[in-house]
């Protein structure tokens, strides 16, 4: 991946949670305070803002920017979910233009790791951590088997997706819809549903 593509992940990823919007809040409104897409679609709109006002040079600084945006412009549990697993993801890249796969699936464990070191889910709670999980484990060893950037990036997100649509059964033990106890099962998790969007606008650009 070199710095071209970074950019162009970050700017699908903006224009698939734009038109994605509604479902998310949707899905938010069903199980939590219906904000999630309106969140989601205000970062990345300024995301791609901050991304073309200073173009960076390298992947990682691209994925800093990314995640210092999300921070400091999404409100709710998710904008600092967000912007710590992308910061953390940039950080642990090689300052290089361009990174190789397996450099990128080490990243994606650095930023899961933040995410569950900042939320304290685990697999099962019905958090975006069950989408991003496996995304990040299908990347790996898509790697591991030979395959480069395409080939990690689509199984990534059939991973992501897979685990966005297995939230659905669960009950949320983290966030906001684990007030709703027994009532938040029969719902798709909001925040896994927008990691999936994120993983398929990687493997759209890849
Ligand atoms: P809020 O719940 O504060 O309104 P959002 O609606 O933007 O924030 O995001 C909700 C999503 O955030 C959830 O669907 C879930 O995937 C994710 N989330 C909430 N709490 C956690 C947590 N502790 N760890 C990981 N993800 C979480
Ligand atoms: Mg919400």
């Amino acid at each position: 991946m070199d710095v071209t593509l970074a950019r162009e992940w970050m700017r699908a990823a903006a224009g698939a949670i734009a038109a994605d919007a509604d479902l998310l809040t949707r899905l938010d409104a069903a199980i939590g305070d219906g904000d999630h897409g309106v969140n989601l679609n205000r970062g990345f709109t300024a995301v791609v803002a901050a991304l073309e006002k200073t173009p960076p040079d390298t992947v990682a600084d691209v994925l800093i920017k990314a995640g210092t945006t999300l921070m400091s412009r999404v409100g709710g549990a998710s904008g600092p979910i967000y912007g710590s697993a992308l910061r953390a993801a940039g950080k642990a890249l090689p300052p290089t233009a361009e990174v190789q796969p397996a450099d990128l699936a080490a990243a994606l464990h650095a930023g899961l790791e933040a995410v569950r070191k900042l939320g304290g889910a685990a697999p099962g709670d019905k958090t975006m951590v069950d989408a991003y999980g496996p995304a990040a484990d299908a990347f790996e060893q898509a790697v591991a088997g030979g395959a480069g950037l395409t080939g990690a990036a689509a199984a990534a997100a059939r991973a992501a997706a897979a685990g966005a649509g297995a939230t659905t059964p669960m009950q949320a033990r983290k966030g906001r819809a684990s007030y709703l106890g027994e009532r938040s099962i029969g719902h798709q998790d909001p925040g896994a549903t927008s990691t999936a969007l994120i993983f398929q606008a990687l493997a759209d650009v890849s």
